[in-house]
């Protein structure tokens, strides 16, 4: 399976590879060096919004994807034409958006405490940060994930 590197500009899309269930490290503080560094020792796909990183990359022999579009739907769009890369609708191997870590899914009593009455009244079905305890469910706003996903796989 793939796995990525987003830098600095690309947090969207960070996000959105996260939620396809994809292992995405996003560059805020590290340095690019640190960043392309990284990359060579986890095999990561270095993707950029600068053409001076992507010359790096190619001369160190990393995969990076230069991402001229600034819509999130045309930037996953690319990585499926080009890398044919797998987008499963979320949550079946969803990842942390925060952390990038894996999702557990819970039982309802075993969350019920931590999450507002209203949500644990109209949902059934959760999950779990196995390292920073962040809680999902299919809420409102993932129909628009889910939207923003397909639209990305029709063009
Ligand atoms: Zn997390």
């Amino acid at each position: 399976m793939n796995k990525f590197y987003a830098d600095s500009m690309l947090g969207k899309l960070a996000r959105f590879l996260r939620f396809l269930g994809y292992d995405t490290l996003y560059r805020s503080e590290e340095s690019v060096e640190k960043m392309l560094e990284t990359s060579i020792e986890d095999n990561r796909i270095v993707l950029s919004k600068s053409k001076d990183i992507v010359n790096k990359c190619n001369k160190l022999s990393i995969k990076s994807f230069f991402m001229s579009a600034n819509e999130i739907e045309y930037q996953l769009r690319v990585l499926h034409n080009v890398l044919h890369l797998e987008m499963s609708t979320p949550p079946l191997n969803t990842r942390c958006s925060m952390c990038n870590n894996e999702l557990i899914e819970k039982n309802k009593q075993e969350i019920i405490n931590l999450i507002p009455k209203r949500t644990a009244s109209h949902h059934d079905r959760f999950w779990q940060c196995s390292a920073c305890g962040k809680i999902y469910w299919i809420g409102s706003h993932w129909k628009d994930i889910e939207k923003t996903i397909t639209s990305a796989k029709v063009g």
